[in-house]
């Protein structure tokens, strides 16, 4: 049984020379855009304090709302933090951890499931 990228390999060996060209175009353009470090919107209620882009990551100090209703955050818009977060793209998808009150950079075992 061929594996979907055997077979996959197999269709690219059949295109054109000038497919083929226009394909590595297309495969740069989507590996530089995946590689970039993402442009991150907070989330409603919250405010960016701080941001870093380092490699693939954005890094963003983060001041936040804890969500319970007679907080200083809710009614005096005194929010809590700034927290810093992490945001990188995998794929299509945006993923964020939380790293807390100081910075700390990820490593790559803090992400398993990402592909390197
Ligand atoms: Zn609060």
């Amino acid at each position: 049984m061929a594996s979907q990228r055997d077979r996959l390999y197999k269709q690219i060996q059949r295109l054109s020379l000038d497919e083929k060209q226009a394909l590595r175009e297309w495969l740069d353009q989507q590996i530089e855009a995946e590689q970039a470090p993402p442009e991150v919107e907070p989330q409603q209620g919250r405010e960016v304090a701080e941001k870093k882009q380092i490699g693939r990551v954005t890094y963003q100090a983060e001041l936040v709302k804890c969500g319970k209703p007679n907080c200083r955050c809710a009614t005096e818009e005194q929010l809590h933090g700034p927290y810093w977060y992490a945001y990188r793209k995998q794929g299509q998808k945006l993923k964020s951890w939380y790293i807390g009150k100081e910075l700390k950079l990820l490593e790559a075992e803090d992400y398993p499931d990402a592909e390197r």
